[in-house]
């Protein structure tokens, strides 16, 4: 994905680029691709596959566009002051990720709440930085962390609590082939990890039972 970037505050780690990062050209990638499909006892040259290993790359650099944000990037100086002591809380935010094994669909919602003490982000860069994280090859135990900490370290809250509700793909398809099956992670810390009261509110909040499609 491409985000309109004006003016990054402070780009910490400059951007990725598959060509100045690694030796291992698009030519390589389609190449890669077109070897599983002869492994996999297909013809790579029928029309309906000619054009898949440049699809295929296509979307697995997509599916990976995190690997070259940064929060200092996405977020762009939306940081603001407000003296707020109440639960932020967004919920069901669609997350699509993919897992590191299989490189397979981890299909899900996120449910973020921070408790501020003294600064603020735009809602909307909430789902943004789960955004970018998913973008990436995960873990969901990972996936559900790194979205904790990056709140943390962006706004130093009072708390933060992730939830990540999601189905994986590779368990679905594959594997135990447990369709409907569905995985919970949670990361707090500060208050939401102190008080148990707390942690029982943003809990009760996201109450639901998930259906995944
Ligand atoms: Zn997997």
């Amino acid at each position: 994905m491409t985000l309109s970037i004006t003016e990054p505050i402070q780009t910490k780690l400059p951007p990725l680029t598959t060509e100045c990062e690694t030796p291992v050209t698009e030519e390589d990638m389609k190449q890669a691709v077109r070897t599983l499909l002869l492994g996999l006892g297909e013809d790579p040259d029928r029309e309906g596959l000619k054009d898949t290993p440049k699809r295929v790359v296509k979307a697995l650099k997509f599916l990976t566009a995190g690997y070259h944000q940064s929060l200092d990037e996405l977020l762009n100086g939306a940081v603001f002051h407000e003296n707020t002591n109440e639960m932020v809380l967004v919920r069901d935010i669609d997350l699509f990720s993919s897992c590191e094994h299989h490189i397979l669909p981890i299909l899900g919602r996120a449910h973020v709440a921070y408790i501020p003490n003294g600064k603020v982000i735009g809602l909307s860069k909430i789902a943004r930085i789960c955004e970018m994280y998913g973008r990436r090859l995960q873990v969901q135990e990972r996936l559900t962390v790194q979205i904790a900490d990056a709140i943390q370290g962006l706004l130093q809250p009072q708390g933060v609590a992730v939830v990540v509700e999601a189905t994986h793909m590779c368990m679905v398809m594959r594997g135990v082939q447990k369709p409907g099956s569905w995985t919970s992670t949670s990361a707090v810390r500060g208050v939401f990890e102190s008080d148990a009261k707390t942690r029982q509110e943003f809990m009760s909040l996201i109450r639901h039972n998930p259906t995944f499609h």
